[in-house]
Parts: structure tokens; sequence; C-alpha cells
């Protein structure tokens, strides 16, 4: 895991998955989608407005916390942090040029390719699959191509004495939206927070795309 933060250390932390790296099972490639999260929350004053919130500098257990995951393997535990930012890659399905290899179904831990009887390609299971985009990376011949893509943004994960799942935005969305999305949902904490308060409270209280400042 690399991790990337601006002074003051403990006001945030930004920590990616070995996505960044190159890891061989990432959907998406972040770029610079981490860095710019930082640099963002420090250009935002979350740090000082943080100080001013506690009366003084944060705790390590106070910080605030995103989480980048290049994958639904979730490796770097976005579910648990204030912002959890997960990639996603779905399928798109061509039959037409399916030679029944099978090695898509191999290839796809939630039984989410379905075949017909035959060998061939039907459909992708769009309530099983989890965007993950094995299935493409397996299929030689292009049957399973690149569908639509995008960030998962999930807001409001803790652990502690009240441990919560962060709870999820509708829909993908682009690394542009990502990050505005994790800047107004840091802004609505500072605004909103009570002190010993995180995020999860305030989205258990209105809910994450209140929080995010989405209309519909
Ligand atoms: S979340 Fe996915 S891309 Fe990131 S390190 Fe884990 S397996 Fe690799
Ligand atoms: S994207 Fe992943 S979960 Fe979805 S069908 Fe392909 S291998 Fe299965
Ligand atoms: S991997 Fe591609 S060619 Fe092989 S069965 Fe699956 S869709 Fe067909």
């Amino acid at each position: 895991m690399s991790k990337h933060s601006a002074p003051p250390a403990a006001a945030f932390a930004v920590t990616a998955c070995r996505g960044p790296q190159g890891c061989e099972h990432r959907a998406l490639d972040p770029g610079d989608l981490p860095q710019r999260l930082a640099e963002g929350l420090e250009a935002m004053g979350l740090a000082a407005g943080l100080a001013r919130l506690l009366g003084r500098p944060p705790k390590r257990h106070e910080q605030f916390t995103v989480s980048v995951s290049c994958c639904p393997n979730a490796c770097s535990r976005p579910q648990i942090a204030d912002v959890g930012l997960i990639a996603a890659q779905r399928p798109k399905a061509d039959p037409a040029r399916c030679t029944r290899c099978g090695a898509c179904q191999d290839a796809c831990r939630e039984q989410a390719v379905v075949l017909l009887p035959s060998g061939q390609l039907d459909a992708i299971d769009e309530g099983s699959c989890l965007a993950c985009g094995a299935c493409i990376a397996a299929c030689p011949t292009g049957a399973l191509s690149p569908g639509r893509s995008g960030w998962r943004v999930q807001l409001g994960g803790r652990l502690g004495r009240h441990p919560r799942l962060a709870e999820e935005l509708p829909g993908l969305h682009s690394a542009d939206q990502a990050v505005e999305y994790t800047l107004r949902a840091a802004r609505y904490f500072l605004e909103h927070a009570r002190p010993g308060q995180r995020l999860g409270d305030l989205v258990a209280k209105v809910g994450a795309k209140a929080v995010a400042g989405v209309k519909k």
C-alpha cells in the first residue's frame, strides 16, 4: 500500500491499494487520482477546519480517511473509510464473436457470465456482476469488451465503538466526479459534525446523497 498525505499529516490520509503500482487485477488505472484527492483536501483547508472543529489538532483516529481500491477486491478497505472509491469495469457482450472457449466462466468468481448449453456466450448477469473486468481480460476474441466504467463512491464507513460499512452513491462516476464528491463530503463534515462525530454519523442521519450534494 502507498500513502499520500499532506501536513499536518494527522488531519487526513489518502490510502491506495497496489493498483497504482500496476496490480494485475486492477479494473481501472487510477492515474493521479490519489494525489488529486490529497491535494484537494489540503487546498480546501481540511486540516485547519478539523482543528477548529475539535479545538485542537486531530488525533490519529480522528483523521479524515479516503481509501482508493482499483478493483472490487477492495484491498485498501474502502468500506470502512470516510470516503471509499472502488474502480469498476463492466463488460459488454458480443455473442457473435464467441468461440466457446469457456475462459470467461473460469475467470468469473461470481458466475455472472451466462453461456448457452452449447457454450456460446449469452449475456452478463448484471445483478451478480461486480464489474471487476476479469472476464474481459480472459476473453481471447473480444466477445467480452470494456463497457461502462468508473468509480463507485462510498461514504461514511468506520470502525470503533459503533462500526458501520459505508453507504454507496448510485451509479459509476468519473475520476473528476469522485474527487468532487470527496471534497463535498469533507466540507459537509466540517459544516455539520460535532466534536467526536465521524462522517458515518452524518451519513446515517441524512444519507450519502445528501452528504455528497447529489440531487437525484
Ligand atoms: S484492490 Fe484490486 S487492484 Fe487493488 S491491490 Fe487489491 S487486487 Fe489489486
Ligand atoms: S466483470 Fe467480473 S464479475 Fe462481472 S462478469 Fe466479468 S468476471 Fe464476472
Ligand atoms: S472467453 Fe470469450 S470467446 Fe471464450 S467463451 Fe467466453 S465470451 Fe466466448
